[in-house]
């Protein structure tokens, strides 16, 4: 409560543009996950590796857009490149050029991705997935996990489906265990009515948790034998190893059918995609007269089109894809040796982290479900904590690195997490 005090006398800017807000937005928020009590600091300029607030605070920025934010806030190639294509019109209502170069990058990066189509977000990319899905196999019902979060229309916490999900009949097991995903594909009123199991190969939103290797293997496997589509939700996973994603270390065989995409890979602009085997995504070519419509007046807006190019050709190569993973991992052994054998742990993998707060010290996190119960109150405590240090991260713990945090910046943060444990989580 003193820490709510503190910020709360340290922001009077940041509230009253939330106060105003609140007159026409609900709770003053468009958009849930960046809420946190008593209100969230309103940032008015970012630059580099940096936030500043309207106060006046400067962060270095540790959310990196919730992975969107990978090239940082002023990548030059990218705002050259936006800039040039302004000069040629905003919206051209016809296709162009830099969707089928821009498709063809992440064709070449992706393995499972015969073919692909662009959305405007990973939502829409999930949603076009699932459609794809239920029409190929002629099934409606969907399994999924969990704690897991494919977008603002496709979230599960607790055994529970959102009241505002797409509405699909949903099978919820739990990630990274094989019985209970064995059980729901085998009851009677599932067993051939699976169109698709659904999973990130890391949870992300949902405490940044691994699936384990085995399990990937074990729901190709599974879903072959239900005659159900495999998709992956690589939104958030994308950037890994040298930027083909989670499914870039499996064997041919282990590889998605489907695979939905997002996040920087539009170069910072609002981008999904969804695509993968050839036989599936055929049934959206226009040349057949069967074929599936998929519209979408800004699917293929010239800005994400060109931005996104941009960022694959000329900044996020496989070699600096490496690096970053490489980067993340190290961050990971710093951290974990900082918070020792106490309540915070730290899981993720690559560049994509989060801080969890247990109630003992011997917890293991291996599905969401384990952090429900997490001592929240703490979680809240640290996140002031870094706020007032000039750290950003998300309220629930979840971080993502950028390709221009500093060795300096990251070698800080983990000095400020070291004092954190000692004061309050030993
Ligand atoms: N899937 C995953 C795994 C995500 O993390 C997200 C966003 O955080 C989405 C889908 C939704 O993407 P968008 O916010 O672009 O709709």
């Amino acid at each position: 409560e003193r820490a709510e005090q503190d910020f709360i006398a340290r922001n009077p800017k940041s509230r009253a543009i939330y106060q105003q807000a609140t007159e026409s937005l609900p709770g003053g928020n468009t958009r849930t996950a960046v809420f946190y009590p008593p209100f969230p600091v309103s940032i008015a300029r970012a630059e580099g590796a940096r936030l500043y607030d309207a106060d006046g605070h400067e962060f270095v920025d540790l959310l990196g857009e919730f992975t969107a934010g990978l090239y940082g806030h002023s990548p030059q190639p990218i705002i050259d490149t936006i800039h040039k294509t302004l000069q040629r019109g905003i919206s051209y209502g016809s296709q162009h050029e830099d969707e089928g170069k821009l498709a063809a990058l992440v064709k070449l990066r992706f393995p499972s991705m015969d073919l692909l189509r662009f959305t405007n977000s990973g939502t829409e990319a999930n949603l076009m997935a699932l459609a794809a899905a239920t029409v190929h196999t002629g099934k409606k019902k969907v399994l999924v996990f969990d704690g897991a979060y494919h977008g603002g229309a496709f979230t599960f916490k607790n055994g529970q489906s959102s009241p505002i999900n797409a509405p699909y009949p949903y099978l919820i097991a739990k990630y990274n265990d094989e019985a209970s995903v064995s059980r729901l594909l085998s009851a009677p009123e599932n067993a051939g009515n699976v169109a698709a199991i659904l999973v990130e190969p890391m949870i992300g939103s949902g405490g940044a948790i691994p699936a384990h290797r085995t399990f990937l293997h074990f729901l190709r496997k599974a879903a072959t034998d239900a005659g159900a589509l495999l998709i992956f939700d690589e939104v958030m996973t994308s950037r890994m190893h040298s930027g083909g994603g989670i499914q870039s270390q499996l064997p041919p065989e282990l590889r998605p059918d489907l695979t939905a995409l997002g996040k920087y890979l539009g170069g910072g602009m609002s981008f999904g995609a969804f695509g993968g085997k050839r036989a599936i995504m055929e049934m959206f070519d226009p040349r057949k007269p069967t074929a599936l419509a998929h519209a979408g007046t800004f699917n293929n807006n010239v800005l994400t089109m060109a931005a996104g190019r941009c960022g694959l050709e000329q900044i996020f190569t496989p070699e600096r894809a490496q690096e970053l993973q490489a980067t993340g991992e190290r961050l990971l052994a710093s951290l974990r040796e900082a918070s020792g054998n106490t309540l915070m742990k730290i899981t993720g993998y690559g560049s994509i982290l989060c801080f969890h707060f247990t109630r003992t010290a011997y917890e293991d996190i291996r599905e969401p479900g384990d952090v429900y119960d997490h001592d929240k109150d703490l979680g809240a405590l640290f996140h002031l904590w870094l706020l007032e240090r000039g750290f950003y991260i998300a309220r629930r713990g979840f971080f993502a690195l950028s390709l221009v945090l500093t060795q300096e910046d990251l070698e800080a943060f983990v000095q400020a997490v070291r004092e954190f444990v000692r004061i309050h989580a030993a």
